[in-house]
């Protein structure tokens, strides 16, 4: 993908090892869920292409929903707020449900919504990650699903995005930014 900002995109994984690795979390979630119905709730809107392509691989009765969350002073703080930008649209008491996230970095994210969520009385609650980067944990919180554990990288693609771009790629990449003298040079003098 051509770059006019100067970054640079290293691909981590595959457009078909995402797929076949989805498949195999998607076949894990219908074992463990046999017979019963399966309520998909994805955080936006990272986890939108993974939920779009796992729903579609689960051999159940499912139905789906969506939340988004925003979080400030993730990046290196253990302070860091979650903040609810869009409620579920329907209740989940009484469901089995499975969390669909795109990543797992600090757990900031992921710990608000477990507690949010398990105060709402679903009959189950599982948590689906496509990524984990377990380096980076604040909060002490685990997936039961995970695509795939990565190194500390800033990755793009496959629903993850940077300024709302890169979602569309296939492949899962590190974006590599310019060094900030780099940029700063492109940046006209007065
Ligand atoms: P946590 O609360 O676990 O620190 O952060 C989870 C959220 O941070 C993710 O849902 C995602 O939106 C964002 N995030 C964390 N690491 C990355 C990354 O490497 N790339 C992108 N695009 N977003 C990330």
């Amino acid at each position: 993908m051509p770059s006019a900002r100067h970054e640079k995109l290293d691909v981590l994984i595959r457009r078909a090892a995402i797929e076949k690795r989805v498949h195999a979390v998607a076949r894990q979630i219908t074992a463990d869920l046999k017979g019963q119905r399966v309520h998909l709730v994805g955080v936006l809107k990272g986890a939108c292409i993974f939920l779009s392509d796992l729903v579609r691989e689960i051999g159940l009765e499912t139905s789906i929903d969506f939340i988004a969350v925003s979080t400030y002073g993730a990046g290196n703080e253990s302070s860091g707020q979650v903040r609810m930008l869009k409620d579920l649209d329907s209740s989940i008491a009484g469901l089995h449900v499975v969390l669909v996230e795109d990543i797992l970095d600090t757990g900031l994210t992921l710990s608000y919504l477990l507690r949010i969520l398990r105060q709402r009385k679903p009959k189950s609650l599982r948590v689906a990650a496509l990524l984990d980067k377990p380096s980076r944990r604040v909060k002490k919180v685990k997936a039961d699903y995970v695509g795939f554990t990565i190194p500390n990288e800033f990755v793009v693609g496959y629903g993850l995005d940077y300024a709302e771009r890169y979602r569309n790629l296939k492949d899962i990449c590190i974006l590599r930014l310019p060094p900030p003298d780099v940029l700063a040079e492109r940046i006209p003098e007065p």
